[in-house]
Parts: C-alpha cells; structure tokens; sequence
C-alpha cells in the first residue's frame, strides 16, 4: 500500500536498520525502543491487523512468528516477549500488522 510508512521501510523508501528479511517476512529495528531489544517483524504483504487477516494469510504468520523464533535464536536472545497490538484500543499506531519482539530486560505482567 502506497501510503503505508511500513511498506515504505519494506521497500526501503524509508531507511530502517534491518534484523532480517527473506522472500515474504521483513524485521527492523523499532525507532523508539522499548526495551534493549526491540524488532518489529512484518509480513511483507500489507495487511492492516489481525481482524483483518484473509484467506491464506494464517500460513504468513506462522512464517512472522518462525522469523521471529530465528532472529532471536540467532542472537542468542534468551527469553523475549512477543506483543500485536491490534486496534486503536490495544495501542496499535500503525495498521500494517507487525510482531514486536522484546529483550534484554526483566519483563513485568500484566501489561499496563
Ligand atoms: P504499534 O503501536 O502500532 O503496536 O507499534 C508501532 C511501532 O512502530 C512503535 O513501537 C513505533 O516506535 C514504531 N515506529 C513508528 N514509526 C517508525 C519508523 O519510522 N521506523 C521504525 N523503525 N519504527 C517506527
Ligand atoms: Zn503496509
């Protein structure tokens, strides 16, 4: 989607600091980080939330949470959180759906 900051950082119209990318998953760097670690992995097909999610779109996922799985395995992050935001009510800022995956600090529940 032309407009869509993250299919912009797909595209690399907008820089970001990548953490990994193959064929249909894309990960950077969050630019407000939340934690020592901060990665927002993205399909790179534009679809808004999760509410949104169509035919064919669960398989793509499953590869988000995969890539996730790898990136931090591959740089030897321990234990993480995994968070989607989805809807404005959740905190979601941008409707391109997008995993964060946190490290690098002791996490507290539940979450504010
Ligand atoms: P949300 O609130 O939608 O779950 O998360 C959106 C995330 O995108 C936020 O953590 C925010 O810091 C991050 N973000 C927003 N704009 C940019 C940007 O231009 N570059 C990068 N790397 N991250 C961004
Ligand atoms: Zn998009």
């Amino acid at each position: 989607m032309s407009d869509c900051l993250f299919c912009k950082i797909v595209k690399g119209e907008i820089p970001s600091r990548v953490a990994y990318q193959d064929e249909r998953v894309f990960a950077f760097h969050d630019i407000n980080p939340q934690a020592p670690v901060h990665v927002l992995v993205i399909p790179k097909k534009h679809i808004p939330r999760i509410a949104e999610m169509g035919e064919g779109d669960a398989a793509l996922m499953g590869e988000v949470l995969e890539s996730a799985r790898k990136i931090a395995s591959q740089n030897k992050w321990k234990d993480y959180r995994l968070v989607i935001n989805d809807g404005p009510e959740a905190a979601q800022t941008v409707f391109h759906v997008h995993l964060h995956l946190l490290s690098g600090r002791r996490m507290t529940w539940p979450p504010g």
